[in-house]
């Protein structure tokens, strides 16, 4: 008998939309490279180019300003890569930007300072009024925490950048990754100098994303070699993958008038989560936050145990951070929350996508009662 599987883990990676899968199985079959001027380069190269305009679309930037790379954590990688004087940014960030950050610290190219963050995981944006923060070259800032879903306040920091004068000299880069085809993204009027993308958190292939870099902002190549991506990233370009992201691109755009939808399901799903098992803490309810993202402990216990169980039980959902490594970890975002250690320990991010359906979720909630009933089975 085969189990029905639920797959409630769309923030580690969603499943690739059929559109995608199509890009990219007609790109494979085009033979030629997006460098090469006859024909078949001509038609590689218009796959590439279709790409940059459909991703530029889903954050309103201009289709030069999109560089492709491989994943986010390249282009996080990149952003931060040439850093000297004060960097800021916050401790509830991302692996692929805080150890760029910890490297160049400890390097000395530069001295890196975390603004203070709320009970939500939210930084204070008054923080970038301290003296401290004064003549600061960076600020490297999520939009959406990967884990809670929760979002920077990055409409008051554009707001106090624009007005203050000790901020003047102050270029953001933003690790979008999250936020990405669930909130309307606009390059054009946020005051940001860099943007990181990831393609498989929208339905998109693994293994390729994007860059944007604003018009003018200088940021050297981190692979130097061939003049590929306007000089901007050297390599030939994976066009299959690249072709995957433009369409998977296209679909999330259509796509984002649904997230009002997606919330109220997933409210409702919180609902009965509090009904069944009271004993739940939801984390990051309250704050403005991702449509699809909930973060759910049950104090105590360990979240790699109940992982393993609703596992058992055919739904894949992940213990804070554990997408990169396996292994569940201590998840240094909801520490830096401040909540207690046996909420860290015991909590768990369901994360969902357009399909997800309220049956789905009911089953989910009633996996997840049974489990916080069944006190035996704590770790
Ligand atoms: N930033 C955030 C917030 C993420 O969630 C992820 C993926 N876990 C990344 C960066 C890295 O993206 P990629 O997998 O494309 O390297």
């Amino acid at each position: 008998m085969t189990r029905v599987r639920t797959y409630l883990d769309f923030n580690a990676t969603a499943p690739l939309r059929p559109q995608a899968r199509a890009a990219m199985i007609a790109a494979l079959d085009e033979a030629g490279n997006p460098s090469s001027v006859h024909s078949e380069g001509r038609r590689a190269r218009a796959l590439v180019e279709g790409a940059r305009a459909s991703v530029a679309s889903l954050v309103n930037a201009k289709p030069q300003e999109v560089v492709f790379t491989s994943g986010a954590t390249e282009a996080n990688v990149w952003a931060l890569s040439a850093l000297s004087g004060h960097v800021l940014s916050s401790p509830v960030e991302h692996p692929s930007v805080l150890a760029p950050l910890q490297r160049a610290a400890e390097q000395g190219s530069c001295r890196v300072s975390m603004l203070p963050v709320d009970g939500f995981g939210r930084v204070l944006a008054h923080a970038l009024f301290n003296a401290e923060a004064a003549g600061a070259s960076l600020l490297s800032l999520q939009l959406a925490n990967n884990e809670t879903g929760v979002l920077q306040p990055l409409d008051e920091i554009a707001a106090l950048k624009r007005e203050t004068e000790s901020l003047a000299g102050l270029h953001l880069h933003c690790d979008g990754v999250q936020a990405l085809g669930r909130v309307a993204l606009d390059f054009t009027r946020l005051p940001i100098a860099t943007l990181a993308l990831s393609s498989h958190k929208i339905g998109g292939p693994k293994g390729v994303g994007a860059l944007v870099i604003r018009d003018g902002h200088r940021l050297a190549p981190l692979l130097t070699g061939g003049g590929q991506e306007r000089r901007h990233r050297a390599g030939t370009e994976n066009v299959a993958a690249i072709a995957g992201f433009g369409a998977a691109a296209r679909e999330a755009l259509a796509e984002l008038g649904s997230m009002p939808a997606i919330a109220a399901r997933r409210d409702r799903f919180e609902a009965r989560i509090a009904e069944l098992a009271p004993e739940t803490v939801v984390i990051g309810r309250g704050a403005p936050r991702l449509a699809n993202t909930s973060s759910i402990a049950l104090p105590g216990r360990s979240a790699e145990t109940l992982v393993i169980k609703l596992d058992l039980m055919g739904f894949a959902v992940s213990a804070g951070a554990a997408c990169s490594s396996g292994k569940v970890g201590h998840s240094h975002v909801l520490s830096a929350m401040g909540l207690p250690a046996d909420v860290v320990s015991g909590a768990v991010r369901i994360s969902i996508g357009a399909q997800t359906t309220d049956d789905e979720l009911d089953r989910f909630a009633a996996a997840w009662a049974e489990i916080a009933g069944a006190k035996l089975l704590a770790a």
